[in-house]
């Protein structure tokens, strides 16, 4: 049978969406347009998903119907020319994905198709590891098309690429797209049979591009609310059934054509600035060089521009059969000189359709003298639009285009000799279309990255500037390198590493690395397998604490332990001393005394607490000169990052390790120190050369992170404490005017707010809607991704807000816990392997990976907490045997760290939240050590520093404003706070 299909809607759980959209109405509003396959749109959305599984029925293949008795209820409130027609709908979601490829920021938008519930309810399994799909029914997730088409396939669906050639959502977009549709779904490309040509272009259109033959062309309405159904659409001549469909797609067979809007209609078609009031066409835009000429900023260019650029051919090849129509509401608003959503057109296209059938059948096929009965001026219309007569005025930048049927005056003429619809005459309703104000330039701008220089010759260490290469290259003995954020410390450790292994002779097996995190030490190995890929498994890279475990588990019969001892957490530490006392509170004091009972507890059970794991090696190599020689026989070359973080026993074990004149390389910086609340001491640091007296002591001043706003911003702060007499700086990298935007918000809530806002703002509009209401700036997005943001916290009982704000801005995030990790050497190897083992339980996976039971028990929590799970419904699954939301690690997010834990790393985009005076400094009843404020001091350095291009510093009213901030007042004003986005208690200031 032939018949119309409507495949990309939303339910009312998408943003922006009419509360219509439910089952029943777009089942009336289908009947009422002709149509008769409906997408249900947003089944990722668990609050829809469950609304399809309660009110939906199969009906025919992959295809399902509305229930019986909601079913005729609708048909009682529906005249008879419009009852009985068959509805079915097709289980349909439009996913967003915003991702870096090549260093662009592509967003685009797909249309995913699933032919049962099951099928689904997988995919949306899926979904959910990848980010929110509760807060919005068209999800935004930071995953890579590729991707997400990947698990379309495995989910046994197929995809679409939606509205092809929308600037900013689009795989063809100009903002953000690609420049052929393969590009975009790469080695899965094959698989994309059709695509959404979208409101602003037609089939001709496409047809000029060539790469685009291989493809059916499918028109949709992207309806918002249901009376927008079908105001474009797909015809096929096909069985109702989802298989056939999608064969129409693949062959071409059974595939009708499409109902398109006039594309000059949509609202991208020419180019433009809405705000300015500026329209052009593509000619005239090439003329102004795509610069706006009332704000100077680049127009937004339109579909049209997009095709020109991309086209190959000036004839279009013949396109399969495609109707233009206006949809009848706005042919009678026309008419009647009142808007198509009015009272009055409603009321007669319910006559029109009561008498003549549905309106598509109205606009396409009652003849136009059984349309003369009821109106000769609208038979007319649909005359001359069916002959494609028409006066188009061309959408542009988010603003719909008008087509109008009769020329301006016409109508007011034609009045006085015929009858409207036995209704007054009126005045043609004319588009007003006023010119807005130009927007606030946005705060959130930052000129393109600095590509970091070529290495150029042979020699790794050519990567290196001529201070860091001098100190990469110095040849053995101890070297202290002292430098500050951004100076490529890490940088220089690792070429030098590399650089040993692969140019001086030096056995990979001879080098241990150490640093504090484990995500610092993941990072570290990454770079080392880039830098030096022959030699990079043949290297020890660890954190203190891991470098425990492989002692611990070389040596562990002399401390009592079987070779497969395991590491017990917090939560298990309690467990144990609760065998001895049932006290909760006693049985923490005997874990923080490190009681010998409790200790002896842990023994028996094969356990080790993290404290163990630095002070047992230690204990056994300060027994045992001839381990020391063997370990030194071993290590020959020592190198430790963040040396300023060094603890009494940490250091103790490195001086073990490395001799007085061993070639041991320290390379720190004592105003990044921040751990002295858990006994590190700065002064290690500060006393290498009398610890080893042969020492080279090594400068490195450039910074190469961070704008130079932020790094003079830093240094301000920094200054009054700072532990590097004559402390220099330089910012080598150009981030232009970026400046430090200081934010003070009127609660915790509204400073959240203001972060996944301005997060919208850098990314250039994060949802369609973000954009359409004028929310966020239309350039200026830089090739950034939702994984180069960051926001840093004191306390993590800040994170609660910011998790609040992002879920529902549908932001996808994820927040990184503190370095508990930091002693579980390859948890997050684990967990990854974890969120990738196929299917099965959980309890199976862990096992799989993790060995045996009790290993499997033992890394419960730190994985659950890798997994963004929380560890009770982890555990409660895992007793279930049903399968975890672990996060999928190809997912983009936004990182959510206490400023602790944000050592060592860099983000392009850096938020500071609650610089406030008692939050930081954070300050404890009856503590006003001044060395505590220093450190202090020195936590929103770090986290200052690990900013590229933007950083914003905000705080609330619940108190003071932070003492540190004062000496970033003095600064000049660099860029003009936004005015158009202030609220109430809310500003931005840029420092
Ligand atoms: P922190 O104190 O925060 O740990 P760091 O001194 O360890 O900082 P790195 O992380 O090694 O600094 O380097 C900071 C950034 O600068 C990195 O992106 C690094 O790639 C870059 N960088 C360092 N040196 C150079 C260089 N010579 N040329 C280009 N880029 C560099
Ligand atoms: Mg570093």
């Amino acid at each position: 049978m032939r018949f119309v299909a409507d495949l990309h809607i939303h339910s009312k759980y998408s943003r922006a969406c009419s509360r219509d959209c439910d089952l029943e109405h777009l089942t009336w509003w289908a009947r009422r347009k002709g149509i008769s396959l409906v997408g249900t749109g947003d089944f990722t959305h668990p609050a829809w998903y469950d609304h399809l599984t309660e009110n939906l029925v199969e009906a025919g293949p992959g295809l399902f119907r509305l229930r019986e008795d909601l079913d005729r209820e609708i048909d009682r409130t529906l005249p008879p020319s419009l009852a009985a027609a068959p509805v079915r709908f097709m289980l349909s979601v439009e996913i967003s994905t915003i991702y870096k490829r090549d260093g662009h920021t592509r967003k685009v938008h797909h249309l995913v198709y699933m032919p049962d519930l099951e099928s689904a309810a997988r995919f949306n399994a899926r979904m959910a590891r990848i980010g929110n799909i509760g807060s919005d029914g068209r999800p935004i997730l930071g995953l890579d098309s590729r991707d997400l088409l990947e698990t379309t396939l495995e989910c046994g669906g197929y995809l679409v690429p939606a509205h092809v050639w929308t600037p900013w959502f689009a795989v063809l977009g100009s903002k953000s797209g690609f420049d052929a549709v393969a590009d975009c779904y790469a080695d899965l490309a094959g698989h994309v049979f059709a695509v959404e040509t979208g409101l602003s272009s037609d089939p001709d259109m496409n047809r000029r591009v060539s790469s685009l033959d291989g493809y059916r062309l499918v028109s949709n309405s992207d309806a918002h609310s249901p009376p927008a159904l079908g105001r474009e659409a797909t015809v096929f001549d096909t069985d109702l059934d989802y298989y056939a469909v999608r064969r129409a797609l693949e062959t071409g067979e059974g595939f009708g054509g499409t109902l398109e809007f006039f594309p000059e209609e949509g609202k991208y078609h020419v180019d433009g600035h809405r705000k300015c009031g500026v329209r052009m066409e593509p000619e005239e835009t090439l003329a102004h060089n795509g610069i706006c000429p009332v704000c100077a900023k680049p127009l937004t260019v339109g579909v049209l521009s997009r095709v020109e650029e991309l086209a190959d051919r000036d004839v279009p090849a013949p396109a399969g059969g495609f109707t233009s129509l206006v949809p009848l509401p706005e042919v009678v608003g026309e008419i009647l000189g009142v808007g198509p959503k009015s009272k009055k057109v409603l009321a007669q296209v319910d006559k029109l359709t009561a008498a003549l059938g549905p309106e598509l059948v109205i606009l396409r096929d009652v003849p136009v003298d059984d349309i003369a009965a009821h109106s000769p001026l609208l038979a007319e219309a649909v005359a001359r639009l069916r002959r494609g007569e028409v006066v188009r005025d061309s959408g542009y930048d988010g603003e719909y285009g008008v087509i109008r049927v009769f020329e301006p005056g016409e109508l007011t003429r034609r009045a006085a000799s015929l009858a409207l619809f036995d209704a007054e005459p009126a005045a043609p309703a004319e588009p007003a279309r006023a010119p807005r104000k130009a927007p606030a330039q946005s705060a959130a701008e930052a000129p393109p990255p600095v590509a970091a220089p070529a290495p150029v010759g042979g020699s790794l260490l050519d990567g290196l500037d001529p201070e860091q290469r001098a100190a990469a290259a110095v040849e053995g003995g101890p070297l202290l390198i002292i430098a500050g954020p951004g100076t490529g410390k890490t940088r220089t450790l690792t070429h030098r590493i590399a650089d040993l292994v692969t140019s001086r002779g030096v056995p990979a097996s001879s080098c241990l690395a150490i640093t504090f995190t484990r995500r610092a030490a993941e990072e570290m190995a990454e770079r080392l397998a880039a830098l030096a890929p022959e030699h990079a498994a043949g290297l020890t890279i660890a954190t203190f604490h891991s470098l425990g475990v492989l002692v611990l588990r070389e040596h562990h019969a002399a401390v009592g332990l079987s070779a497969s001892f395991g590491v017990a957490d917090p939560d298990r530490q309690l467990e144990v001393a609760r065998t001895l006392v049932a006290d909760g509170k006693a049985a923490k004091a005997l874990v923080e005394a490190r009681d010998e009972r409790y200790l002896a507890a842990l023994r028996e059970q094969d356990l080790v607490d993290f404290d163990d794991l630095i002070s047992l090696p230690l204990e056994l190599l300060e027994g045992s000169p001839e381990l020391v020689a063997a370990y030194r026989d071993r290590w020959r070359w020592v190198s430790v990052d963040e040396y300023q973080d060094v603890d009494e026993q940490q250091y103790r074990l490195l001086r073990l390790l490395a001799p007085p004149d061993g070639d041991l390389t320290a390379i720190g910086d004592p105003d990044q120190a921040i751990y002295r609340f858990r006994g590190a001491d700065v002064g290690f640091f500060l006393r290498f050369r009398e610890d080893f007296p042969t020492a080279r002591v090594v400068h490195l001043t450039r910074n190469y992170r961070s704008s130079a706003a932020v790094v003079r911003g830093a240094l301000e702060v920094i200054a009054p404490s700072s532990l590097v007499p004559g402390r220099e700086l330089t910012p080598m990298v150009d981030h232009g005017d970026a400046a430090i935007g200081v934010h003070h918000a009127a609660s915790e809530a509204a400073e959240a707010a203001f972060v996944a806002r301005t997060v919208e703002q850098v990314l250039g509009g994060a949802s369609f809607h973000a954009f359409d209401s004028g929310r966020v700036s239309s350039d200026g997005t830089r090739g950034l991704g939702f994984s180069d943001f960051a926001v840093l916290y004191r306390t993590d009982r800040q994170s609660r807000a910011l998790v609040e704000a992002l879920t529902r801005s549908g932001l996808p995030f994820q927040k990184r816990s503190h370095d508990r990790l930091a002693g579980r050497p390859g948890v997050a190897r684990i967990a990854h392997e974890v969120g990738h083992a196929p299917g099965g339980t959980v309890l199976e996976r862990v096992r799989a990976v993790a060995g045996d039971d009790h290993t499997a028990y033992e890394l419960l929590k730190p994985l659950a907490a890798e997994c963004g799970a929380d560890v009770e419904r982890f555990r409660a699954e895992l007793a279930l045997g049903v399968e975890v939301d672990t996060w999928d690690p190809r997912a983009d997010r936004i990182s959510l760290l206490t400023l602790h834990a944000s050592k060592g790393l860099e983000f392009p985009v850096v938020f500071v939240v609650g610089c406030e005076d008692g939050l930081l400094p954070m300050r404890w009843p009856g503590d006003d050590d001044a060395d505590a404020v220093d450190e202090e001091r020195r936590l929103l350095f770090v986290g200052m520093t690990r900013a590229q291009r933007h950083l914003f510093l905000s705080h609330t009213t619940a108190r003071p404003r932070s003492p540190f901030l004062a000496p970033l007042e003095s600064f000049e004003q660099v860029g003009e706070a936004r005015p158009r986005r202030r609220r109430k208690g809310t500003q931005l200031s840029l420092l």
